[in-house]
């Protein structure tokens, strides 16, 4: 009836372990596709280019948003993020359920234009398992640490806004969770908006010649 993917938006506080748990989805299935964002924020050691990011400049990226080449983008603690639209366009239109790791604000535009999208909010067991993980992460200064921490105080008073919660506490499981989410909504007629397409058009049949 309709091969067109799921478009998943998964967000979750910072150092929730987002990245981990898709990363692991994508190598156990292959009917996934992630979006690599737009990013003004620097290199992080280990990261690559046009793997973890397209890193780019703030003239760069504020010519892709006036190009319109983005989907969504937000500030996130002084930093440029968007989602290049094309990728996640063709990836749709072939049949992958594309995932877009991305913040509250992006989400919401998103669920804007797309009202099919699934949304997740991914949950750690309690606010000290994020302090230690963004801690033990070891990426980030304390000064952008006590940043994120603050931000996810802000984050939180929109977590209802999304369809789903997903408790971070074990990885695995928490692997196949995702997994179960996103192929039960396949069968949401809801979200399959070509389906919502046709039947619109065709029940205006009806109402033609009036
Ligand atoms: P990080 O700097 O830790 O990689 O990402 C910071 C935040 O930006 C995370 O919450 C992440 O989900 C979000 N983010 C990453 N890419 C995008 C994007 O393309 N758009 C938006 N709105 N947020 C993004």
């Amino acid at each position: 009836m309709n091969n067109r993917g799921i478009l998943t938006i998964v967000s979750g506080f910072s150092g929730v372990g987002k990245g981990t748990l898709i990363n692991k989805l994508l190598m156990k299935y292959d009917n996934y596709a992630l979006s690599v964002s737009a990013t003004t924020r620097g290199m992080r050691p280990g990261e690559q280019e046009g793997k973890s990011y397209f890193f780019m400049s703030v003239e760069e990226f504020e010519n892709k948003i006036n190009n319109n080449e983005l989907l969504e983008y937000a500030k996130y603690v002084d930093n440029y993020y968007g989602t290049p639209r094309k990728y996640v366009e063709e990836m749709l239109e072939s049949g992958k359920d594309v995932l877009l790791e991305i913040e509250i604000q992006g989400a919401r535009q998103v669920k804007k234009l797309m009202p099919e999208a699934l949304t997740i909010f991914v949950m750690p067991p309690s606010a000290e398992t994020l302090k230690q993980r963004l801690i033990g992460r070891n990426t980030e200064s304390s000064d952008v640490i006590d940043e994120r921490l603050k931000r996810a105080t802000v984050e939180a008073q929109g977590i209802e806004e999304y369809d789903c919660i997903l408790v971070n506490d074990d990885l695995d499981k928490s692997v196949e969770k995702l997994n179960d989410i996103i192929q039960a909504s396949h069968n949401q007629s809801f979200r399959n908006i070509n389906f919502i397409k046709k039947i619109r058009e065709d029940v205006n049949v009806f109402s033609e010649g009036e």
